[in-house]
């Protein structure tokens, strides 16, 4: 008698149904938020994992799965992103980019409930945008991705841990804090600090968090810049109606993650709590040899996720393009309003960020091929239309609020 091998699952029935609903809606919804679908190899090169990954992550060395061929050594993926940046760039595809993968990962890891050795992942990665308007959005599109699914009973947690100049002065009061209660702490936390140390807030340890209860916080050892970027999470996250609790010792064991941190838990998990992790990562694409770009991005377990919920996953479809553009904060109200109606309606829409100046909104949508730029602002306001412009022939025209839903049925 043959088994699989430990970690592994055979998938069937109403499982594998419910799966594939689940990456049907994840094409569906995510493509009207203009989001592309990739597919990257099952297997790359090994140095791109060490390369983006190193050794002394959550990720660690002995996780992934490597084989040797002909003298080179190949790895199976144990996570998305690298491997989207390394298409991105090997493709030398243009930005600003939105990716949606739906892949099989693969970690060697002890297998528990919820966790495998493979597993599925849907995952977004939203390149080239640095605002924080836009961690705001994509936590934004998690959360509506989850609502229409019918999962329900997750919290979302949120911090930022800053860039490597906050890092640096940080570190060192973190130091001064721990030196005399170095020896309360176990094996892997006082090498992870030698390492990585942000990672010393992942031990599971109840002794540890006596220690890192009173520690000082990266949270509040911001610098200047990455402060005000947090704020700004935070205050789109409440434009967007998105309830949060900031957890100032969440951190992501990959050293490429800067500023925002974010993850969706889910209270009936267990240990294995997680059904989204992400956050902003603006250093690997460098270090896997591309341009500077500040990214974006997360990955949900949509297996993990289906043990959360009993019911059926409803389904929705995708058509063509908007963008619609705000100028100035104010707007943004209306431009979340104005983006929901037209996905409601079936038509694909990406809302630009309306602290942006409006030259570099319109030229935004014009990259992603947009069929109509709807804009609005102070005349508009004021005249109670909306400006629609027709990318192809550059016409524009004011179409009043009101009839602006029949205009979109039209098309
Ligand atoms: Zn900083
Ligand atoms: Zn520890």
């Amino acid at each position: 008698m043959y088994q699989k091998p430990k970690g592994t699952r055979d998938i069937f029935g109403d499982e594998l149904k419910r799966l594939e609903t689940m990456n049907a809606v994840a094409r569906s919804f995510f493509g009207q938020q203009g989001y592309q679908e990739i597919r990257t190899p099952t297997f790359e090169f090994a140095t791109l994992f060490d390369r983006s990954i190193g050794e002394t992550t959550d990720i660690v060395e002995h996780e992934i799965y490597k084989f040797e061929v002909n003298r080179k050594w190949y790895a199976l993926k144990p996570e998305g992103t690298a491997p989207v940046l390394r298409a991105f760039i090997e493709n030398k595809l243009s930005l600003p980019a939105r990716f949606l993968y739906i892949c099989s990962m693969y970690r060697r890891e002890r297998p528990q409930k919820g966790r495998y050795r493979e597993f599925l992942q849907i995952g977004i990665e939203l390149l080239g945008e640095s605002e924080a308007f836009y961690d705001a959005e994509i936590i934004d599109q998690g959360k509506r991705y989850l609502d229409l699914i019918g999962a329900k009973g997750f919290n979302i947690e949120l911090n930022s841990i800053g860039c490597p100049e906050c890092r640096r002065a940080y570190r060192e009061r973190l130091g001064t804090y721990l030196e005399p209660n170095i020896s309360k702490l176990c094996a892997d936390c006082r090498r992870r600090f030698e390492h990585n140390f942000l990672r010393i807030f992942d031990c599971k340890k109840e002794t540890c968090h006596k220690v890192y209860d009173k520690a000082p916080k990266i949270t509040d050892n911001l610098c200047k810049d990455c402060a005000a970027h947090y704020d700004g999470v935070k205050m789109y996250l409440r434009k967007y109606g998105i309830e949060y609790a900031e957890n100032k010792k969440l951190v992501r064991g990959l050293d490429y993650y800067t500023r925002t941190v974010f993850e969706f838990k889910h209270r009936g998990l267990g240990a294995q709590d997680t059904i989204i992790a992400g956050g902003r990562y603006d250093l690997l694409m460098k270090e896997l040899g591309g341009p500077n770009t500040p990214c974006t991005g997360w990955a949900m377990g949509p297996e993990r996720l289906l043990l959360t919920m009993p019911k059926e996953v409803p389904h929705i479809d995708k058509e063509v393009t908007f963008y619609v553009v705000g100028m100035g904060e104010r707007y943004m109200d209306e431009i979340i309003r104005l983006r929901n109606d037209i996905q409601a309606r079936g038509h694909v829409c990406i809302s630009g960020n309306p602290d942006a100046p409006l030259k570099q909104q319109i030229k935004k949508a014009d990259k992603v091929g947009t069929a109509y730029t709807v804009i609005y602002g102070e005349d508009e306001e004021k005249e109670g239309v909306y400006a629609v412009k027709e990318m192809k022939t550059g016409k524009q025209t004011k179409i009043q609020r009101e009839d602006f839903k029949a205009f979109i049925e039209r098309i």
